[in-house]
């Protein structure tokens, strides 16, 4: 064949390739809400059936991910100039295709089975060890797991670490030891910060949040919070769960979901800012790319920046709250009588050392995710021994954060990732709040006085900035080269430090 047949020919394999992903991208819009729907609204005995319904839709998506059609149209539009630059679109398009269709092809399907199996098991031995406080229930499915996700690993191919190809399914691109040198360089900078927190007499209290929150007035102001920073209810909705999510099924459908406590205002509150940054992510992402690369998030550590800048960077600021304290009064006018907008800015960022991550507070939850990081790394590269684990996890406890847990359902067996194979997620959190301070730093940078137009309730420009420089992306730029594109430096945790270190060195007067 001439070059010049081959090229005539390529739109119309760029065509099919198009028409395969976006049929993929239903199925997977689907999935999202089944599952969306089995967190929230699912009466108990449908669960079986749905389990069946949810592994039947998976198994379509692998096929169409893994079809020999697939390669075969990826192959002819390899040499050809729509493929030549990989960052239009169809460039990036074909250009992640490819990479999506050698992952998954690389792993022969008794593999991705037996994964697939020992997840669902491993979960529910999980659950019922956590409730039991019974590590050594837990051991054995733990074990089988981390030997098939080595098994894993070495399918999947890795340079330096098995890790790495572990990391890569949710930080593609990202190398273990660029991770290891950011959280390093963190941890070794907070420790002391933390230190310094805890030794002060001079920080503020928490106590308005522990009074009286009705549920129903707690929603009604978290649906005006997050309206208030952007996110579109025609194209959303926010529902009730056990452990909050975001979750996907389609580009003008994103649900949030979040829980209540009525006697802590935060956990519903931040939930919500947080769900609704990942909201307007998936809101911010092109519906015309829809199942395409360059209309999906870019990696979950970037997924993280946008929850974590509405949750934290914004939402747990000074200015967001002289916006919001008046509203806030008309919610829960008997709970916060009186109370200023500094009283709130100061009762929202309270610090203090704890034993579970989901309930740690901004500057202490980096220092969870370096101890699960460190120890995932060391089990995934057989340094550390899956018995040993338990005690592992107290002293790095004992020695970064200065708590013991008392039992191991408050130590190593606190969260689902490792029971359900997710090894090489947890650095994405903390990734998530690296990325977030670097691309607010900037924003701050171009975009003049944020705090001003935060206290006067104006959220555009931000989101706007994001919706420019990373959502309308999608796949195209990886984290890294988003990082380098718009902040013009690689990953980071200057930013982070000096914006904590400013915030939290004025509270508590250090
Ligand atoms: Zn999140």
């Amino acid at each position: 064949m001439t070059s010049k047949t081959e090229t005539s020919a390529a739109p119309d394999a760029y065509a099919q390739l198009v028409s395969h992903a976006r049929e993929t991208g239903l199925f997977a819009g689907i999935l999202g809400l089944l599952d969306w729907d089995e967190r929230t609204k699912m009466p108990q005995a449908a669960g079986p059936h749905r389990a069946d319904q949810i592994a039947f839709l998976a198994g379509q998506i692998h096929r169409r991910q893994t079809d020999p059609r697939l390669g075969e149209l990826l192959g002819e539009l390899a040499a050809t100039d729509l493929a030549a630059d990989p960052h239009s679109d169809a460039g990036a398009n074909i250009r992640l295709l490819q990479r999506d269709y050698d992952k998954k092809t690389r792993l022969p399907q008794e593999l991705v089975e037996e994964l697939s199996r020992l997840s669902v098991l491993g979960q529910q031995v999980w659950s019922a060890a956590r409730a039991d406080d019974d590590f050594p229930r837990f051991l054995p499915v733990l074990e089988q797991t981390i030997a098939l996700k080595r098994q894993e690993a070495a399918a999947l191919g890795y340079d330096d670490t098995p890790y790495d190809a572990l990391l890569d399914e949710y930080e593609p691109g990202e190398s273990t030891a660029n991770v290891a040198r950011a959280l390093g360089g963190l941890r070794d900078a907070l420790a002391p910060l933390v230190e310094q927190i805890v030794g002060s007499q001079q920080g503020p209290s928490n106590e308005i949040m522990l009074r009286d929150f009705p549920k129903d007035a707690q929603e009604a102001f978290g649906i005006e919070a997050a309206a208030a920073i952007g996110f579109d209810f025609a194209a959303g909705r926010l529902d009730d769960t056990v452990h909050p999510f975001c979750a996907t099924a389609g580009p003008r459908d994103v649900r949030l979901t979040t829980r209540y406590n009525e006697r802590d205002f935060g956990d519903a509150f931040f939930s919500i800012l947080h769900e609704a940054g990942h909201g307007l992510y998936e809101q911010g992402l092109l519906g015309e790319h829809c199942g395409l690369p360059i209309g999906e998030a870019t990696s979950l550590g970037v997924h993280e920046s946008q929850s974590r800048m509405w949750e934290n960077q914004v939402g747990r600021s000074r200015a967001f709250w002289r916006f919001m304290t008046p509203k806030a009064q008309q919610h829960f006018p008997a709970a916060l009588a009186g109370v200023s907008a500094e009283d709130m800015y100061r009762a929202v960022n309270t610090v203090a050392p704890s034993l579970i991550r989901v309930d740690a507070d901004e500057v202490t939850y980096n220092l969870h995710i370096c101890i699960r990081f460190d120890l995932e790394k060391q089990l995934i590269e057989g340094d550390l021994a899956a018995r040993d684990l338990p005690e592992a996890w107290r002293a790095a406890y004992q020695r970064l954060l200065g708590v013991t847990p008392p039992n191991d359902a408050q130590g190593v067996l606190q969260d689902v990732h490792w029971s359900g194979g997710s090894f090489g997620y947890f650095p994405t959190y903390a990734l998530g709040n690296l990325y977030a301070a670097q691309f607010f730093a900037q924003a701050a940078r171009d975009l003049g006085d944020l705090d001003e137009q935060f206290a006067r309730g104006e959220f555009q420009p931000l989101l706007d900035w994001l919706r420019t420089k990373i959502h309308r992306h999608g796949r195209r730029y990886s984290a890294a080269e988003l990082a380098q594109r718009i902040t013009g430096k690689p990953l980071s945790h200057d930013d982070w430090l000096a914006q904590n270190t400013a915030k939290y060195g004025e509270l508590y007067q250090l």
